[in-house]
């Protein structure tokens, strides 16, 4: 593979001391009562980058009490939209001032490149304030047109205790598209980061205490999804849960919740794809391709990493996305040139060749890649940019989530078949169209199932736009105004305007 564009080791130190997370619970920083710990590798270095706190079933029990007395006592959840907001602002300039230390144990953690952990902890920060702006404006409805004598109001209120669970691949971010907007609707929470990189998760707990968060507010407890993520799910203290991860332990958590009925909000897993029609813009396409399936190394709920293309151009598309993968930076995350970093485990390394493996033999062929990477001076683990041809349908390469950075190119003649084929994977997150004409992309638009559509463009994002999924995708939206209300529950008051109402006993 000589023909890539590698980045080896970095002269970039690795910190001395490994980071040591402990859990934050009632406002003070704990370890586990067994002093059980887990040790976190960086994926690239392989080297020991952070210990953490492993939390059981009385260090979550502890947190869920912490957090449903700080809602119950309504010293957040009843404050002012002025003073939450005031805080979210407080906690934003907070992350900006230290985003250089957190986005160095976040590559440090997730293998992803350094420039991409401090952009991510931008749009951190963004959200942070957008969170700030929804708590001073948020508001229920009133209905002045229900007779004379009726005053009909709908308030919004904290759904209460909120249990945010979330994965690995961006951990600062998506903490940060659940965390402000509960605290922002005046819902106390209990975090629970994924146990491959929870350090960005406990340096955010250490500012939102500096900036005077009251006790107990936000609480989080490090560990794996038995106990934690499991009690969270079941516990009847916990008023909702707001999960991203994979699909298959979303279906877990509505499981678990039924019990309690408590609210599942849900952001799953997707098999995006791009539909690219003849009159497209090829170069802008294959330049958007090759982001949409290399960036984080694959390793992304978006990743658009099935492309529909149409017959007539396919081969000229795969070749303009083929040249374009030999010039992305693939190496080391500390190099500020890297634009792809490491695969986050050894065995998620297999599964994303098992899948290259399993279509080869099926006929699919290898336009690019095909293998694992390996990186001068590094002894973590990196997966080749992949390109695999001739895809059907049917292959589970097209179906499944591979969550590596792995292409696959299938083909279709008419519209009706590229919907069709869009529409034929259980996920609905996202999607994309690429064509000059306005009507063939809204018509598209209308059509795919999905969540979020991106015309001409790929994994754009906006605060203030709603993300979520359908399908096996997940339920509930993310950012936005709907972000907001996703914790926030809503109470009908009816108010009687002088003595009008007819009484139902005769007299
Ligand atoms: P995962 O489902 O394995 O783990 C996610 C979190 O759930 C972790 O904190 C884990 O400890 C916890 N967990 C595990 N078992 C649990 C249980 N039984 N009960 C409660 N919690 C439990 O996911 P992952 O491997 O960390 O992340 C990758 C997945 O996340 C991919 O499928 C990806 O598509 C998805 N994802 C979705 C979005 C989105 O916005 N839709 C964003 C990022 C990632």
């Amino acid at each position: 593979m000589t023909d890539l564009t590698l980045i080896p080791a970095a002269q970039a130190h690795l910190p001395a001391d490994p980071f040591k997370g402990r859990h934050l619970i009632d406002g003070a920083w704990t370890d586990s009562a067994d002093g059980a710990t887990s040790d976190r590798y960086s994926p690239a270095h392989n080297v020991l980058v952070s210990v953490a706190a492993k939390g059981g079933a009385a260090e979550t029990e502890a947190a869920i009490s912490a957090a449903r007395r700080a809602f119950d006592n309504g010293n957040w959840s009843r404050s002012s939209g002025k003073d939450r907001a005031t805080l979210l602002l407080k906690g934003a300039d907070l992350i900006a001032r230290d985003i250089d230390r957190i986005a160095l144990i976040e590559t440090l953690e997730a293998g992803k490149p350094i420039s991409q952990a401090k952009a991510e902890i931008e749009i951190a920060i963004d959200l942070w304030r957008y969170a700030a702006s929804l708590a001073r404006t948020m508001s229920g409805e009133s209905h002045n047109s229900l007779g004379p004598d009726m005053l009909g109001l709908v308030l919004k209120e904290p759904i209460g205790v909120a249990g945010i669970i979330c994965p690995w691949n961006f951990p600062f971010l998506i903490v940060s598209q659940k965390l402000p907007f509960a605290l922002a609707a005046g819902c106390t929470a209990v975090v629970k980061p994924s146990e491959l990189t929870p350090s960005s998760t406990v340096i955010l707990g250490e500012l939102l205490v500096e900036a005077g968060l009251p006790t107990g507010v936000v609480n989080i407890v490090l560990g794996y999804g038995d106990p934690v993520g499991a009690m969270l799910s079941t516990h009847r203290d916990v008023d909702m849960v707001s999960f991203t991860g994979s699909t298959a332990v979303g279906k877990r958590i509505v499981a678990a919740a039924s019990d309690t009925l408590k609210k599942v909000s849900l952001e799953l897993g997707g098999k995006n794809p791009q539909v690219i029609f003849p009159d497209a813009d090829l170069d802008q396409a294959a330049d958007a391709i090759t982001f949409g399936v290399y960036f984080n190394a694959g390793e992304c709920c978006n990743s658009g990493s099935r492309i529909i293309v149409h017959e007539d151009v396919a081969e000229q598309l795969v070749e303009k996305v083929v040249a374009l993968s030999r010039k992305v930076p693939f190496g080391d995350p500390l190099d500020p040139r890297t634009q792809v970093g490491a695969i986050i485990s050894t065995d998620h390394l297999d599964k994303i060749d098992g899948y290259v493996q399993e279509a080869a033999k099926s006929g699919a062929g290898i336009a690019l890649g095909g293998g694992v990477l390996r990186i001068d001076g590094l002894d973590g683990q990196f997966y080749q940019p992949t390109v695999v041809t001739g895809v059907t349908p049917d292959m589970p390469i097209a179906l499944d989530e591979v969550f590596g950075p792995v292409l696959s190119v299938l083909t279709f003649k008419t519209a009706d078949e590229a919907i069709a084929l869009a529409n034929s994977a259980s996920y609905g997150l996202s999607a994309g169209v690429w064509s000059r004409d306005v009507s063939t992309c809204l018509d598209f638009a209308r059509r795919v199932e999905a969540g979020t559509v991106w015309s001409n463009t790929w994994m754009d994002g906006y605060a203030e736009l709603p993300f979520g999924g359908v399908k096996q995708s997940g339920q509930g939206r993310e950012l936005g105004r709907y972000g907001l209300e996703e914790f926030l529950e809503a109470k009908t008051v009816q108010l009687r305007i002088g003595d009008t109402r007819a009484k139902w006993v005769a007299e």
